[in-house]
């Protein structure tokens, strides 16, 4: 019997190692990793710069708490803001603390209580967050739900704008959802979202949590988009495997979120600091960015190539790219991991691809190969 509550449902490989885009089980089998511990693990496994950013600062000072000042706080939040609509930063631990952050904020602001969300979107498992994500098997025996989320069909203009009335304070989505399905935002929605947004004075809220940090090969995905977002929270790939969220909001917000509005003990804790700016100088780098947009193409080529188009549809953007099946994708997943090759779903029947955005155009072609052979492999 297990000493843990049996809340996932994990596969029985036991990873110990990894370096790179590979990682390694008890007895020393390869696995590449396409997942990056779903979207986290940036620039792969063991990174000689996130290493020494730990180790220095590991002997320096761990923990201080928000009773002080952070300079490193300061450039942090710099290094996320610049170039972007906002000017403000919060701190904490993870996505669905980004975004309980960006619904207080919002309800703050606003005075008022309605945020609109999107089906299958996923927003994370905190109470706020829960209530917020548009799948009903998240919030399955935890209601009543807070009534604070009107949620509608993703890419609905009509539906869209039958929701609205004066009591929306904001309109919260992900660009991509990644884990509802790897469901892009269409343009046209995006306009409509943009356009009543800057009607009716309604905050436009982007959960980058998944998309953010150059996983769509830009620093942002919004940036595919029309949308000028008033908040964007961050958290999976900001940290590279530390555990880091944040909240960027427009300068409007800012006296909203005054002192004791909000808070967190950990947030922003020096060791995540120094491990997220890191991150963020190597991936933000012009170079970088468009390499990871160069190997999205490549690994986008390579699929539409092997795999029959009237059977698959290749979904996503950046190294954030779905496999749409016919069927369920439970078998090929553990097909693939037999073979090596460590990927995960995203709603019921899409595999979805997630390397570490240092992943080479060499591994790309490893993980083709083995994918198209479990894929294609006729099941008995
Ligand atoms: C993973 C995810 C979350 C939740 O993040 P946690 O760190 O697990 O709380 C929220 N939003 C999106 C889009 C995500 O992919």
């Amino acid at each position: 019997m297990s000493a843990l509550f049996n809340n996932y449902a994990r596969r029985s490989v036991h990873l110990v190692k990894g370096k790179g885009t590979y990682v390694y089980d008890e007895q020393g089998k390869p696995y590449l990793d396409f997942t990056s511990g779903i979207a986290v693990v940036s620039l792969g496994h063991a990174h000689p710069a996130i290493v020494n950013a730990l180790k220095e600062q590991s002997e320096k000072l761990w923990h201080i708490s928000n009773l002080f000042e952070s300079p490193e706080q300061e450039q942090l939040a710099q290094s996320l803001l610049k170039n972007t609509p906002l000017s403000r930063a919060f701190f904490c631990n993870s996505g669905a603390e980004a975004n309980e952050a960006a619904i207080k904020l919002a309800r703050k602001h606003t005075a008022k209580h309605v945020i609109i969300t999107f089906e299958q979107s996923f927003h994370g498992r905190t109470f706020g967050a829960m209530a917020a994500t548009g799948q009903e098997k998240v919030k399955l025996g935890f209601g009543p739900m807070l009534d604070t989320f009107r949620t509608i069909p993703f890419n609905d203009v009509n539906a869209l704008e039958a929701a609205i009335d004066e009591d929306v304070a904001a309109i919260m989505l992900e660009v991509i959802q990644g884990e509802g399905g790897v469901n892009t935002v269409t343009p046209a929605f995006a306009s409509k979202i943009q356009e009543l947004c800057q009607a009716k004075d309604i905050l436009c809220i982007v959960d980058e949590v998944q998309t953010g940090i150059g996983r769509t090969g830009t620093k942002y995905a919004y940036e595919h988009t029309v949308l000028q977002p008033d908040i964007i929270t961050l958290a999976k790939g900001l940290g590279g495997g530390f555990p880091i969220g944040a909240m960027l909001g427009s300068e409007k917000l800012a006296e909203s979120f005054g002192p004791g509005a909000h808070g967190t003990t950990f947030g922003g804790n020096p060791l995540a600091v120094a491990v997220a700016q890191t991150i963020v100088e190597h991936v933000f780098d012009e170079t970088f960015l468009l390499s990871v947009q160069q190997k999205s193409r490549y690994l986008i080529e390579r699929l539409k190539f092997s795999l029959p188009a009237n059977l698959f549809e290749i979904l996503g953007e950046g190294l954030l790219i779905g496999i749409k099946c016919k069927d369920d994708v439970t078998s090929i997943i553990k097909l693939a991991e037999d073979q090596g090759l460590l990927i995960v779903q995203a709603g019921p029947n899409v595999i979805r691809l997630l390397p570490p955005l240092t992943v080479t155009e060499k591994e790309i072609d490893e993980a083709v190969e083995l994918l198209t052979t479990v894929m294609l492999v006729p099941s008995e």
